[in-house]
């Protein structure tokens, strides 16, 4: 996982996001020359849906339709990069779990995975990817009529995640 997030940061990649979301810069200098690699990258994702006592929204939720789904929205956007992201699988893997808890903490991560952590649909969609690169980010609420999980947010995220900063996206007008 490391090595492909490293070799994704000297690739240079175009990728459409939104703007519109709280912007985070990158911890990390780019500097070359670099080998250039075309790819495919092949990432594996883990999610973790985070609900609370009061709110226990993943205990209602078919978690993994929720999860193919994701699934689906990171590669409908990133297989056109050679970017392509695979769910675990039973029975070596879960594919995802469910934390009941106002808080996460780093033992919830995945060695070997990009973790997202999914917050469920209540309120406006934001996302964190906390630091750039990274192998996890959050995201939560609705985005239109989509889980922020399943719309454009994620896709913005786990490319922050994969190196990209603001300052090296294309826009989407
Ligand atoms: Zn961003």
């Amino acid at each position: 996982m490391e090595r492909i997030i490293y070799q994704m940061l000297f690739s240079i990649l175009v990728l459409v996001f939104s703007t519109d979301l709280a912007g985070q810069m990158p911890d990390d200098q780019i500097q070359g020359p670099h080998t250039q690699y075309e790819g495919p990258y092949y990432i594996k994702v883990f999610v973790n849906y985070i609900q609370t006592p009061t709110d226990p929204w993943a205990d209602n939720t078919d978690l993994s339709s929720r999860t193919a789904g994701i699934l689906e929205r990171l590669n409908a956007e990133y297989n056109q990069h050679e970017i392509y992201f695979i769910g675990l699988t039973a029975p070596c893997d879960a594919s995802h779990q469910k934390i009941t808890a106002s808080n996460y903490a780093v033992s919830n991560l995945h060695t070997k995975a990009l973790d997202i952590f999914d917050r469920g649909n209540s309120g406006g969609a934001s996302g964190y990817a906390f630091r750039v690169p990274n192998t996890y980010c959050e995201v939560a609420g609705a985005y239109g009529s989509l889980p922020a999980s399943h719309s454009e947010v994620v896709v913005h995220e786990v490319g922050h995640c994969l190196g990209l900063s603001h300052t090296f996206n294309w826009f989407r007008p």
